[in-house]
């Protein structure tokens, strides 16, 4: 069995993603049936929260958002100080906040993005996983129309490659001048024409420099299109058009296709073919799986309409749309003084769990230490166990190979000891050598999750982190009768432990 940060059935979590990322999302819906299922019965609450999150990008992806979003906010609830990597946290935040906001719950889905911030603030710049993450923010930010957030998130995001050929650089430049074409559009809704075209002129820079050479990037030439037409450089947008739109439609690209409409519908409009463009727009439109995208082809509708029979009917509703455009700008700012407010209110309660957690947790494993301990046991437990566990020999350890390589083994114990943790239950280091868990499990389960532990220890590769290194545990283990004391719990598991190693060491004990 593969012990990972993910929990300790970790593929079966990952192949949901698997499934998800290579566009099979109905499969994948099936795969998570499965996972989950097993995942409850083994108890494994990491691997369990992998599957529920490739679900919900499934479920996302087939425009399933209402029940997407019931599974977000599941799992920001269930969010804790010590689930799993916090960037991976950040990141479920920002896709649900993206979520609430698409469907109108903009109070919610502000106060998540503000908590998603507040993670990433603290979190290592140079991975993967945080770009990831950060590209969600920005994505959260921009279904609220707050571009000039997105803009700082998503150039911070790109900074975490390093390296300007990284495979995944390209699609965060394409992502980000993506953005800013988005935002140009909007300020020209708003009749912001400057500023429009100065943004708009820096969106175009970048397709082009990322669609520059040989490489086939469909997507970067389709946004090009836009620009150009926007741009009035009617000939290189038509060229554009020309190259690409059949073969979007016919592979079933709507996002794509959409872009190549609204640029061709623009180019004929120019020309003063305002049927044609009418239907290009029309087109784009029936291509929009939310009622969001299609804001931008019925102001393009709107224009064309206004022009092709200019009168009171078609001036008026052209003004009515600006209007109401106007007046959802103007709601921006609100947003951003809710977001304000929210951020402020996290970072508070931040630095309160913050001081909380370091009063009790070890330094060293970042698991629960003896206050913390002595907390869970001045309250009567109820029907728990409790699991002590010390390591075998291990002055020997750090004498024949250091206390450095000692400290190593420490914490690889306390990354197996989490990872067997449901929600709810409790690692403790006590001290040294000796560990604690709680365990909300009656006998049999308990002995059970006991014994995997103890395997995983012994079974582990320790010859990759000193060679001629094996560690093995012993271990007590003792459950709460009814009225009993925390203190006689413990005395009671004490006693095992001290069985077990006098019985030869690397077992476990729990006949007392
Ligand atoms: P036993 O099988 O009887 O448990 O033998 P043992 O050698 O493990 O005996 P004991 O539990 O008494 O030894 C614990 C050792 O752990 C003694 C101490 O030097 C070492 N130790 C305590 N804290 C730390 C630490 O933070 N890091 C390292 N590397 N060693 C520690
Ligand atoms: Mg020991």
């Amino acid at each position: 069995m593969v012990i990972s940060p993910y929990g300790a059935y970790a593929q079966l979590g990952l192949h949901v993603h698997d499934l998800t990322i290579r566009g099979l999302h109905a499969e994948a819906l099936l795969a998570a049936d499965e996972a989950e299922g097993v995942l409850r019965i083994l108890g494994d609450g990491r691997t369990y929260r992998v599957s529920r999150l490739g679900r919900m990008y499934a479920l996302n992806a087939l425009g399933r958002l209402d029940e997407s979003l019931v599974i977000g906010q599941e799992l920001v609830a269930e969010e804790g100080p010590s689930t799993g990597p916090r960037t991976t946290d950040a990141k479920i935040l920002a896709d649900t906040a993206r979520g609430l906001i698409q469907v109108g719950r903009m109070d919610e889905g502000l106060h998540l993005v503000a908590r998603a911030m507040s993670i990433l603030d603290g979190a290592p710049r140079k991975s993967l996983r945080y770009f990831s993450a950060m590209a969600s923010l920005a994505d959260a930010a921009r279904a609220a129309e707050l571009f000039e957030l997105a803009e700082v998130v998503m150039l911070q995001a790109i900074d975490a490659f390093d390296n300007p050929g990284n495979l995944y650089r390209s699609s965060a430049e394409l992502e980000y001048a993506e953005l800013l074409l988005e935002w140009s559009l909007r300020l020209e809704h708003v009749q912001r024409d400057e500023e429009a075209a100065l943004i708009l002129a820096k969106a175009v820079d970048i397709f082009r420099y990322w669609t520059a050479d040989d490489a086939e990037v469909p997507l970067g030439e389709a946004l090009l299109a836009v620009g150009y037409a926007k741009q009035g450089r009617n000939a290189d947008a038509q060229r554009l058009v020309g190259k690409h739109l059949m073969a979007m439609r016919a592979a079933g690209q709507s996002h794509e296709s959409r872009l190549l409409h609204l640029a061709h519908g623009v180019v004929l409009r120019s020309a003063g073919d305002y049927r044609a463009a009418r239907r290009e727009f029309l087109a784009a439109v029936e291509l929009c799986l939310l009622p969001a995208q299609s804001l931008n082809f019925h102001y393009e509708l709107a224009v064309t309409a206004a022009l092709e029979t200019p009168g009171e009917a078609a001036s008026t509703m052209l003004a009515a749309l600006q209007a109401h455009i106007g007046m959802l700008w103007q709601l921006r700012q609100d947003r951003r003084t809710m977001l304000q407010q929210s951020y402020r209110r996290v970072e508070l309660e931040t630095a309160r769990t913050t001081a909380d957690q370091a009063a009790t947790s070890d330094a060293l494993t970042g698991l629960g230490n003896r206050r913390l301990f002595d907390q869970r046991m001045a309250t009567p437990a109820g029907s728990e166990a409790l699991l002590l566990i010390d390591v075998d020999k291990f002055k020997a350890i750090n004498d024949a190979f250091s206390h450095g390589i000692g400290d190593r083994v420490l914490v690889e114990i306390a990354v197996a000891l989490r990872a067997h943790c449901r929600p709810g239950e409790v690692a403790i280091r006590l001290g040294g050598d000796e560990f604690a868990l709680f365990l909300s499990a009656g006998e049999l389960e308990a002995r059970q999750v006991a014994e995997r532990i103890r395997q995983v220890i012994l079974t582990r590769d320790w010859d990759s982190i000193a060679p001629g290194l094996t560690v093995t545990l012993s271990m007590g283990l003792a459950i709460c009768r009814p009225g009993e004391t925390g203190a006689g719990l413990y005395d009671r598991a004490d006693a095992n432990l001290y069985a077990a190693k006098r019985g030869g060491r690397n077992r476990l004990a729990a006949a007392a």
